[in-house]
């Protein structure tokens, strides 16, 4: 079930357009817009889900479902074997921008921890 006012969900929808690297029936991933790292691909489940706070019991297996397609993109975006960094910024002080939740897949360069 799409949100038509969700960013994302218009995506899913194909109303914005994206870059899109990956698809399964209950999964997208498409390229960040404003890419944080050489490779920063977005997961989504497609259904709308508004943060990781919000996901309930019943929609736990989502939650498996977006993170083995991080594995899968990272694999195809030839950046496993160096290693990644995949996030779920959640809420306003988790840096959440988009309230649609999204795993962050980011490699191709070296990550620094803690991040900002
Ligand atoms: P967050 O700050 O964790 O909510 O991440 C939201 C991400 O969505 C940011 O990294 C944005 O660059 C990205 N973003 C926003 N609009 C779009 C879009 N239309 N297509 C792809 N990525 C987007
Ligand atoms: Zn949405």
């Amino acid at each position: 079930m799409t949100d038509e006012n969700c960013l994302f969900c218009k995506i899913v929808d194909r109303v914005i357009a994206a870059d899109i690297v990956y698809e399964t029936d209950r999964v997208l991933a498409f390229r960040d817009i404003g890419p944080q790292a050489p490779t920063h691909v977005l997961v989504i489940p497609k259904e709308h889900i508004s943060s990781l706070d919000d996901v309930t019991d019943e929609q736990g297996a989502l939650l498996g479902d977006i993170v083995l397609a991080a594995r899968d993109v990272a694999r195809a975006e030839g950046i496993a074997d160096a290693g990644f960094r995949a996030v779920i910024n959640t809420g306003g002080d988790g840096g959440q921008t988009v309230p649609h939740l999204h795993l962050h897949v980011l490699g191709g360069r070296g990550m620094r921890w803690p991040p900002g």
